[in-house]
């Protein structure tokens, strides 16, 4: 595994900018820049990226979409949350039509966020392709179905070019696919998720949403962390902040930064992205939990190895 690429990476629904947000960017920037001059377009790219992420950027966009980019012809993918649009976009735009790909995709659960791309995804249209779901709920191929069905949705499922198979996985067993091996687990969520941890000859990634982790079982905490254990990147759903977490939105299925950081750091983890955004959390809000995160991290890092932290954003990509 070489590669780590966020195509969507918010929670529960996609949210976009609003004119008022880009007008505030916009405000933004031209305050900083006010007084300079750029003589070049160089000048330009130069002073937009040292601008703070919040002015240049934003976390987007998408539902729940990652990419992991294999060292063999298959395309690894968790998710087919809203982002698998573009990330078929982007493999047709690369490889071409027809393009006998193969695609092996991890499905977390069957809530709607975590499908709701698979009729966008182009790829799934084109004959010659194959495209297999991997899972662990029995009805996996229903879900995914249902949602290309009328009145829901103009296109049948019947008229996929691709050949699509389902996989049911076991739990807490390793798959070899395609040159890695694949451990599904089941996490405590609203109709049970699944994450997944996914080993190559020489890294490991784990793809952990929709997952309320419960610090105060130790049994839980251990297998979690076991999960987790010892690996290069845990992309993890710190929806809620801990205040949210431990009050009004307990039991709602998702976690917060604080565990996230104190898993990471049982399972001596190196580098731990935030992902599934809260939907009404807009990009300061995003980078505030990001840096209150890293400065948890410094204080309760004692003598081990420090734990890189980044939030996920739409487009991220990250060299294992
Ligand atoms: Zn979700
Ligand atoms: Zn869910």
């Amino acid at each position: 595994m070489k590669q780590v690429v966020f195509w969507g990476t918010r929670g529960s629904l996609p949210v976009s900018l609003t004119h008022r947000d880009i007008r505030e960017k916009i405000i933004a920037a031209l305050t900083a820049a006010n007084g300079k001059s750029f003589k070049t377009r160089l000048a330009l790219e130069d002073f937009v990226d040292k601008l703070p992420f919040t002015v240049a950027g934003t976390f987007g966009g998408n539902s729940s979409c990652v990419e992991i980019v294999a060292d063999r012809d298959s395309h690894f993918i968790c998710d087919m949350g809203s982002g698998a649009r573009p990330l078929g976009q982007a493999k047709i735009a690369r490889f071409g039509i027809p393009h006998p790909q193969t695609y092996q995709i991890f499905i977390s659960h069957l809530h709607w966020d975590h499908l709701m791309g698979f009729p966008y995804f182009a790829p799934m249209y084109i004959p010659g392709n194959r495209i297999v779901i991997h899972g662990c709920h029995a009805d996996l191929e229903r879900a995914v179905r249902l949602q290309m069905q009328s009145p829901c949705f103009p296109v049948d499922y019947a008229q996929a070019g691709a050949k699509i198979e389902f996989d049911i996985m076991t739990p807490d067993e390793a798959h070899y696919i395609s040159g890695i091996n694949v451990t599904p687990k089941r996490q405590m969520h609203a109709g049970d998720s699944y994450g997944y941890r996914f080993e190559s000859v020489d890294r490991t990634v784990v793809y952990s949403t929709d997952s309320e982790h419960r610090l105060d079982d130790p049994a839980e905490h251990d297998a979690i962390s076991h999960f987790f254990r010892k690996a290069d990147l845990v992309i993890f759903d710190a929806m809620y902040s801990l205040a949210e977490a431990v009050s009004v939105k307990a039991d709602w299925g998702h976690s917060s930064n604080i565990v996230a950081v104190e898993l990471c750091q049982a399972a001596a983890a190196k580098r731990l992205a935030l992902f599934h955004h809260e939907p009404v959390h807009d990009d300061q809000q995003l980078a505030r939990m990001v840096a209150e995160t890293r400065r948890l991290e410094q204080i309760t890092r004692g003598s081990r190895a420090p734990l890189e932290i980044l939030s996920a954003y739409d487009g991220l990509t990250i060299d294992l």
